[in-house]
């Protein structure tokens, strides 16, 4: 019996291989009928017998091709055949909306390297060589639909070879867009610091050797330009943070093999995994004390970040090359990152040597992904290149088109139509007018590449963010336009629900820096029972002055001053502790004087600023380069039996207060305990007043669920513990995992609450 089967499959299914593999799948059954794309994703039609299509769908669905994600398959069984005469593909119908995904960007595929270093290959040593499977996507794309006249490599006409491929359904590179070879693709250049070509034959033979020499290079890479250099020679790392204004973060690093990694960090399986995925994030690793990593590369840290060659330009450029490299963001301190060459030259002239750059425009800036295992789990901390713009898929469905213009800092925005939320690539700091301009030129952008047209448009309560006077300002152009206010923890718990495919009420509990509270407070250890729909509050650190606000949050020992003298009065002031012995009690003075003002006072719940107070005290560190410094230090000390912690009062309200916390680290102190005891019994105390407040919301609530977000759970120690004795006392925790638990997650879950209100 011959019967005729309509299918339809949804998810990333273009610009990936799909057409071809369907092909080659129906030729293999020897089953009849066509395969196009639409704007709802593949659809197939075949005829034959009905056993073998089934044989033909299973097929499908088990060993789809590698960049593919099927989200749903729709078919439509037994109509009537139609007597295709054999099985083709045929041309897209470009018509309607576009509803598929468009892939992310992906590192190098296996055939391709296989290619690379192929002497007969006719891509031999090419560095732009790519294919369905693999290479530039989102960071290329102009416009829709995906095709090459819509991305930047428009810019190069294929050679007949290349076209030959194209257009061969059976062919590894069937309409790979970035398609090229070293007859008609994209070529490197090897500059010097004033932009001036260096002639030379190989420009990665010289680029490495200048880099073994000691030279700080610029690197164009997929979605932007990185800085390298030998990440074992002291004297160069250090060259570089210094001409990068003494940027204190740590720089991530590259390695050829996830053996050459292991030389300077313990890696487990998970991690070995998450390094070699094809979304290539910098992986947060455990360092091996002594390995020979310069000591500027991440200073006072326990971690290091590294990250897998993803180009053909990274794979060559380590060969025969067992160093590990220095690969950090092209850009001046809190810059977005160079991508295209000009600006790269004008803006790193002063910092890099050389340059090795290439004339494939990059459209779309996206910095590196970064990501870690906790607790056996990825977590994601920066979703960025690799990932975006792929779609999270929620649990419910968006009523009306969603625009959530996220928080601060780590921004990023997200676009939610139906079941979808199109989260963005890391935008970055919203501090300063060019990371303005990437925030309004991504949302512009992604609206065109996914046809949105937000009706609804969410944004943080804070009333100075950037983004919070963006989606006012959209507003006033356009009255039709809805506005939806956020509260920034709030969306910190619905961001984590989303993120688990969750909904229905949890104990939500989020603790990060700061974010504007509804009562006009700076809140950041915030305890709720909360939904979608709303967030009631049920306990929070108690509210402390920040001396100077801002300039709190970068002196961390102005926190742990106001902490002493809340707990002890004045009194702290005769304390023999090296903290207070070292204070400059003139700037105390005049900054007691201020709070007794309240002038430029705000009082912040924040565990944020607890941790810096902590760290203060125990004497780690006094001012901060980067955001969470102190807070980072104070989890990399930590060591020793953690069960003995400290213990926070909690008021009958829900109000926590740390005074007995800061007392007994000022006893331990004056004891002579060692500082990382004294930091591990903190974090103790800690994940047991989470526990505590949640065993009491069961108590009352009844509910079982408890959700951790925001930034602060990005520390490893408190995350595990956390989770360790929620899940001990039976709970079922939740936490972030394809989403960051910080601010970079804010905008997925202002979608959300925006829906459901
Ligand atoms: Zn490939
Ligand atoms: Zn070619
Ligand atoms: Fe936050």
């Amino acid at each position: 019996m011959q019967t005729r089967t309509l299918i339809t499959v949804r998810g990333i299914v273009q610009g990936v291989g799909f057409r071809p593999f369907v092909y080659t799948l129906a030729r293999k059954y020897k089953l009849r009928g066509r395969v196009s794309n639409d704007t709802a994703g593949v659809v197939i039609e075949v005829e034959g017998d009905p056993c073998i299509i089934e044989r033909f769908l299973a097929g499908i669905l088990h060993s789809p091709p590698p960049l593919a994600h099927i989200d749903a398959v729709e078919r439509r069984d037994n109509l009537l055949p139609v007597n295709f005469p054999d099985f083709r593909i045929d041309a897209s119908t470009s018509t309607g909306l576009p509803q598929t995904p468009i892939s992310p960007d992906i590192a190098t595929c296996s055939d391709c390297l296989n290619e690379l270093f192929g002497p007969s290959d006719r891509r031999y040593r090419y560095p732009f060589i790519n294919c369905t499977n693999c290479g530039p996507r989102f960071s290329i794309i102009e416009g829709i639909p995906f095709d090459r006249s819509q991305t930047t490599m428009r810019d190069f006409e294929m050679c007949r070879a290349c076209r030959s491929e194209y257009e061969n359904p059976l062919d590894r590179r069937f309409h790979a867009e970035p398609i090229a070879c070293p007859d008609c693709g994209p070529e490197l250049l090897l500059l010097d610091a004033r932009g001036r070509a260096i002639p030379c034959s190989d420009p990665i033979a010289d680029a490495r050797e200048l880099i073994c020499r000691g030279a700080i290079v610029a690197i164009k890479g997929l979605g932007g330009v990185h800085l390298s250099c030998n990440a074992l020679d002291a004297a160069v790392v250090e060259r570089l943070r210094q001409r990068k204004f003494r940027e204190g973060k740590p720089f991530a690093m590259m390695a050829k093999s996830v053996n050459e990694i292991a030389k300077y960090c313990n890696i487990s399986p998970a991690e070995a995994e998450l390094l070699s995925c094809c979304a290539r994030p910098i992986v947060l690793l455990d360092r091996t004390p002594g390995a020979g990593i310069a000591q500027a590369v991440a200073p006072g840290l326990r971690t290091l970040g590294f990250m897998l060659p993803y180009t053909p330009v990274h794979h060559l450029l380590f060969e025969g090359l067992d160093l590990p490299l220095v690969m950090t963001s092209g850009n001046v301190s809190d810059e977005p990152i160079c991508y295209e060459n000009e600006d790269a030259l004008e803006r790193l002239g002063e910092i890099a040597d050389y340059f090795l750059l290439n004339n494939r425009r990059i459209h779309m800036r996206t910095d590196d992904s970064v990501a870690a295992v906790r607790s056996g789990k990825t977590s994601s901390l920066r979703r960025s290149r690799g990932y975006a713009p792929m779609p999270i898929r929620t649990s419910f469905s968006f009523e009306r088109q969603i625009l959530a213009c996220g928080a601060e800092l780590k921004n990023t925005f997200c676009i939610a139509r139906g079941e979808y939320a199109y989260l963005s690539h890391h935008i970055g700091d919203l501090k300063n007018v060019e990371t303005l301009r990437s925030f309004t030129e991504g949302i512009e952008h992604v609206k065109r590449l996914f046809d949105l047209r937000p009706e609804v448009v969410a944004f943080d309560l804070h009333p100075q963010y950037l983004s919070t006077k963006y989606a006012r300002e959209l507003a006033l152009q356009d009255n039709a336009l809805e506005l939806v206010g956020v509260q920034h923890h709030h969306a910190h718990i619905a961001s984590c629900l989303a993120d688990n495919g969750a909904e229905g009420e949890v104990i939500g509990v989020a603790m990060d820096g700061l974010g504007f509270g509804s009562d006009g407070k700076l809140w950041g250890g915030e305890f709720f029972v909360a939904d979608f729909r709303c967030a009631e509050r049920i306990a929070h650190l108690d509210y402390i002055p920040m001396p100077g606000g801002a300039q709190a949050v970068r002196e961390p020992w102005r926190m742990a001053a106001v902490y002493l003298h809340r707990a002890m009065g004045s009194e702290f002031l005769n304390l023999q502790l090296p903290f207070v012995e070292s204070l400059d009690r003139k700037t105390w003075q005049y900054l007691s004087r201020m709070m007794d003002a309240r002038l430029n006072c705000p009082e912040t719940s924040s565990m944020g600023r607890l941790f810096d107070a902590v760290a203060a005290l125990i004497n780690l560190r006094g001012s901060i380069l980067y955001e969470a410094q102190a807070a980072i230090e104070l989890e990399t000390i930590a060591e020793g039996r953690i069960a003995d912690g400290y213990e926070f009062d909690i008021d009958f309200d829900g109000v926590i207060r740390a005074e007995p916390v800061i007392c007994a680290v000022v006893d331990d102190l004056l004891d002579g305990r060692p500082a990382p005891e004294v930091s591990a019994s903190f974090h103790a105390a800690v994940a047991e007043v989470i526990l505590r407040i949640a065993l009491d919301a069961r108590d009352g609530r009844g509910l079982n669920r408890v959700a951790l977000s925001g930034g602060v759970f990005q520390n490893a120690l408190l995350f595990e513990r956390a989770t360790l004795r929620l899940a001990e006392a039976g709970f079922e925790v939740l936490t972030h995992h394809r989403v960051p638990a910080n601010d970079g997650g804010i905008s997925l879950g202002q979608a959300a609450v925006a829906n459901a209100k």
